[in-house]
């Protein structure tokens, strides 16, 4: 497996791709040429997230590699399609989305820089989308190192 990473620029907000390489210190937007440092290591080479090469944290969130421009024209397009075949087309789409849904894999995301990980390893440590935490980390700069907070 192997682990590639979606960063977004600090400086225009653009996605800048990236494959660990230890030999990789730092990442160059295409957009706008800034470039911002990075920091991978042994373990994200061998595809496994335990702290961000982007930000240095440990806190991150799992959840499907949806497409919400996909998903949206697909109901446009039932939507079209529902004139002519008396609303089949919605039953179509449903279930062509739990079809997809349960297809679809899970990538892993940094509460603190929203870097996108894809293909990680250890993705059934991580949990799914926690709001306390996202608020906390976002808005109060908390470190939770990790640990993730339950109820
Ligand atoms: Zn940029
Ligand atoms: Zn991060």
């Amino acid at each position: 497996m192997t682990m590639n990473m979606t960063l977004t620029c600090e400086n225009c907000g653009s996605g800048v791709h990236l494959t660990p390489g230890t030999d990789i210190k730092t990442a160059e937007c295409k957009i706008c040429n800034h470039t911002q440092p990075v920091k991978f290591n042994e373990t994200h080479v061998k595809a496994e997230l335990t702290d961000c090469p982007c930000c240095s944290r440990k806190d991150f969130y799992k959840q499907k590699d949806f497409n919400r421009k996909i998903g949206v024209a697909l109901f446009v397009i039932a939507a079209v399609l529902s004139i002519w075949t008396y609303g089949i087309s919605f039953i179509v789409l449903y279930a062509m989305d739990l079809l997809l849904y349960r297809k679809l894999p899970e990538i892993a995301i940094c509460y603190k820089c929203n870097s996108i990980f894809r293909g990680v390893s250890n993705i059934l440590d991580i949990h799914g989308f926690n709001h306390e935490m996202n608020d906390r980390i976002v808005y109060a700069d908390h470190d939770f190192k990790g640990q993730q907070l339950e109820h």
